[in-house]
């Protein structure tokens, strides 16, 4: 066993990379925020908590921070919960708080948030036991000395652990399903104050409910995850017709050489998603003294330098196309597994105080990958907010989580956009969100629900159509609906 734990005071401002190069501007976390002007009617207030976004001010009633761990951090939850009863106040906790659409955020509740990296090492078992307020960089810091790497997470390792699960967010290692199908179990505290333990086997209904439940139906302490080895990977580059990227990348990530892989679209308007990058990562002939975990390298603030100057200019669009399928494969060498997923979110930060970036993902059934190519060529390209990126990643079948976003193998389709910051940046927004959904759904995908909640309750109960059954669950589990955040205020709330 190998155990390892590590603290931070407070949450750090970032920035953000899905596939690393889309990014946003500084997000703040904590209370003391200033509303936005002419979004969503908030007044400014003290104790008003935000957002990635910074468009989801929301009042609260106070905010906590425990740096605790096992039943130290059961008590504070306990205690947070039973208060919250006695007001009749909601609670919910939130880690890295970079979702965008106070889904870790209770109106006029309790908030809490949890960062307190513990974790224990089973090398023998594979797995790890993890706290469920750290992030992936203290998992990675623990597990790499060991020639270990998480199986499943972000393209960034600045979230939390649990929130990861709760969101059954994924990343670019393949051919796994979301993280929450390299989960073995789970320690977690009902509304009522009741310590459980959740698996496939040992309460099987709370683990798929919790498993992309958006903190509504237990606060996780912690849990026992499945690990791989950490390898020395040596990348590849093939650029292709947009429509022959599904069978490649279908058969790139069956191909058991190929433990990551992602994909591009190129994203200037004359040549919109017509063309294709496939990167593909496959195991180097030595795979000897792999050396440590690198953070951010010199590839990686370029790519960021190239993304921001191409924010408003058509021309660098094309340029960073060019950069990026033929200029960057040349100088792209060696990397490890955990290097590769070691970025902070931080490093293509926008500096640009009017603007933020917003993401949006859809998954997409690799056999409807055309309509969705033709879905956003119609839609995105007329929008006002400025389409900057996207990533494709792998995602297979979800067989487990109630809110499922890929119940079939899909395309993640990771975008990145920026917006002013207005009123009426916001509004076009949520039009072409909405278009976009629209479209997508009826080809048979979903969309991501960590994001704006610019859909309308009937586009999230078509996209997730066991999204009554969620909530239905979720009122017998917690009867007085304590644990609340927005995305049970505004979509299951009605259900
Ligand atoms: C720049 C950027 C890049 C991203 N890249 C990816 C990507 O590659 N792949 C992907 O799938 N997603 C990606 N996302 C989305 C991301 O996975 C989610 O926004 C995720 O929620 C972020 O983790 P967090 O720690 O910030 O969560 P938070 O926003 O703090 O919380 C998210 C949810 O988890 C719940 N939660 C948190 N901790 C607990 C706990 N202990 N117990 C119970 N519930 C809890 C909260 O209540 C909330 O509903 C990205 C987002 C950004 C902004």
């Amino acid at each position: 066993m190998v155990g390892k734990t590590t603290r931070r005071g407070l949450l750090v401002a970032s920035g953000a990379a899905a596939g690393g190069f889309a990014g946003w501007s500084w997000a703040p976390g904590l209370s003391q925020l200033s509303g936005v002007p002419g979004i969503g009617g908030e007044p400014p207030s003290d104790t008003l908590l935000n957002d990635a976004s910074q468009l989801s001010a929301t009042p609260i009633h106070s905010h906590v921070r425990p740096t605790a761990r096992g039943d130290a951090l059961i008590a504070a939850f306990r205690a947070e919960l039973e208060a919250a009863r006695a007001e009749g106040r909601p609670v919910n906790v939130g880690a890295a708080r970079h979702s965008m659409g106070g889904q870790a955020i209770p109106r006029n509740g309790r908030a809490v948030t949890v960062d307190d990296g513990w974790i224990e090492l089973d090398t023998a078992a594979g797995t790890y036991r993890v706290n469920g307020g750290a992030r992936w960089s203290d998992v990675i810091d623990a597990l790499d000395p060991q020639g270990f790497s998480p199986a499943v997470m972000q393209s960034n390792n600045d979230f939390g652990v649990a929130a990861t699960f709760s969101v059954n967010a994924h990343g670019w290692p393949v051919p796994f399903g979301p993280m929450g199908a390299t989960v073995r179990s789970l320690r977690m505290v009902l509304a009522d104050g009741t310590l459980v333990v959740a698996s496939r086997d040992e309460n099987p209904r709370l683990f798929e409910l919790a498993m992309g439940g958006y903190g509504l139906i237990g606060l996780i302490v912690d849990m026992e995850v499945q690990m791989v080895p950490n390898l020395r990977l040596m990348p590849g580059f093939e650029v292709m017709a947009a429509a022959d990227f599904p069978a490649r990348f279908a058969a790139a990530v069956k191909d058991p050489g190929i433990p990551m892989a992602y994909g591009r679209l190129n994203v200037d308007r004359a040549a919109f998603f017509q063309e294709a990058l496939m990167v593909t990562y496959a195991p180097s002939g030595d795979q000897s003294d792999i050396p440590p975990a690198a953070g951010s390298g010199v590839m990686s603030h370029l790519a960021s330098f190239v993304y921001r100057t191409q924010v408003g200019r058509e021309g660098m669009k094309r340029r960073r196309w060019w950069v990026e399928s033929s200029f960057a494969p040349r100088l792209a060498g060696e990397s490890t597994r955990n290097s590769l997923m070691n970025e902070p979110v931080v490093t293509l930060a926008d500096g640009d105080p009017n603007r933020v970036d917003i993401l949006h993902e859809y998954f997409v059934p690799l056999e409807a990958f055309d309509g969705f190519l033709v879905a956003c060529r119609e839609v995105i390209p007329d929008a006002f907010v400025e389409f900057l990126n996207v990533t494709l990643r792998f995602v297979d079948t979800d067989p487990t989580s109630v809110l499922a976003h890929s119940p079939t193998p899909r395309i993640a389709a990771v975008m990145s956009f920026t917006q002013e910051m207005t009123a009426r940046a916001e509004a076009d927004h949520r039009r072409m969100t909405r278009a976009l959904i629209d479209r997508i759904v009826a080809l048979g995908g979903t969309y991501y629900l960590p994001y704006r909640p610019h859909a309308t309750v009937a586009q999230f109960t078509a996209a997730y159509p066991r999204a009554a059954e969620f909530a239905a669950a979720k009122r017998e589990i917690d009867p007085s609906l304590t644990l609340r955040n927005n995305l049970w205020d505004s979509y299951l709330e009605g259900l």
